[in-house]
């Protein structure tokens, strides 16, 4: 019987979401504390936790078969492999951020500067399609003390919420990169271990459509059902049925998050009383 490894981050940010998602694939894994793998109890499945920088090596020699890691990472190695997926979770951003009391506010003021950066190809990159000569310092950790301490005149980092940039007195200024966390593969994987995929991304879709829409149940005279049914495309027809009082429905449909609080109002104004809406496990399209 063969087995997909499935290389994730052994500790930091992506980990947590990353097991997270497994789990609510169904994988089950017995808890161990500093495992260096973990095999799924029900699910032909591997885990190997390993440092997330390290991941898009081993998928590309092999080592493992898929990866979960930030983009950002992915991209900045550059090695060959597939990208599966994109996962929604760990998003960030990857921009140059300045002192705040900086002359530098747009590209032009780059040049002749010293940028510090943890991701040295994705800014070289991004330098050259730009025209901007400008002296790269590659630092492993803690890029935004680098002004601070005069290595740098500005630096490109990982920017979320930006209050790191804020308390080390930074000010960003150009945005070159989003990204999130990805599931990587290798090149080449055997029959039995593309099946083992192909499997898990049924249920990693299931569990992504189901955390996109919402179950909406809701009352309505017979006379609305038809204008309501109009809002609520769902997923197929919405299903009607008849409540105990006389001349009203009880209808339900399947609403996309996104658009749900707008489709509410829109109900509302159509007749719909006690709408509920309700959180869907998974969803299979
Ligand atoms: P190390 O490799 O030393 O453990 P790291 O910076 O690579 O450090 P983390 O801080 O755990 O590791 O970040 C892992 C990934 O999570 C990043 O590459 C990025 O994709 C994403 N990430 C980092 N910081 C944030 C953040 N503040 N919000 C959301 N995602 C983030
Ligand atoms: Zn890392």
């Amino acid at each position: 019987m063969e087995i997909l490894k499935i290389a994730v981050q052994k500790s930091g940010r992506l980990k947590e979401g990353s097991m997270e998602l497994l789990k609510e694939c169904g994988l089950r894994f017995i808890n161990g504390n500093n495992q260096l793998k973990s095999q799924s109890t029900n699910f032909p499945v591997e885990i190997m936790f390993l440092r997330d920088d390290d991941i898009p090596e081993y998928v590309q020699d092999g080592v493992a078969d898929i990866g979960i890691i930030g983009e950002n990472v992915w991209i900045e190695k550059n090695k060959k492999t597939e990208l599966v997926k994109k996962l929604g979770f760990a998003k960030c951003r990857l921009s140059i951020a300045v002192p705040r009391d900086s002359k530098i506010i747009d590209n032009n003021d780059l040049n002749s500067k010293r940028i510090a950066t943890s991701y040295p190809v994705i800014l070289s990159k991004y330098l050259k399609e730009n025209n901007i000569s400008a002296d790269i310092h590659e630092i492993s950790g803690s890029v935004e003390i680098a002004p601070g301490i005069g290595l740098a005149d500005a630096i490109l980092d990982i920017v979320s919420t930006g209050s790191t940039l804020l308390s080390n007195g930074l000010t960003e200024i150009i945005e070159i990169m989003r990204s999130e966390a990805v599931m990587i593969r290798t090149s080449t994987l055997t029959t039995a271990k593309s099946e083992i995929l192909d499997q898990l991304l049924f249920r990693l879709a299931a569990v992504q459509n189901a955390q996109s829409n919402k179950y909406i149940l809701l009352n309505a005279p017979n006379d609305s059902v038809e204008k309501i049914s109009s809002i609520l495309p769902g997923m197929d027809s919405p299903t009607v049925l008849p409540l105990k009082k006389e001349g009203w429905s009880s209808v339900h449909s399947v609403v996309n998050e996104s658009d749900f609080w707008n489709k509410i109002n829109q109900l509302k104004e159509a007749g719909a009383t006690g709408i509920l809406v309700v959180p869907i496990e998974k969803m299979i399209l």
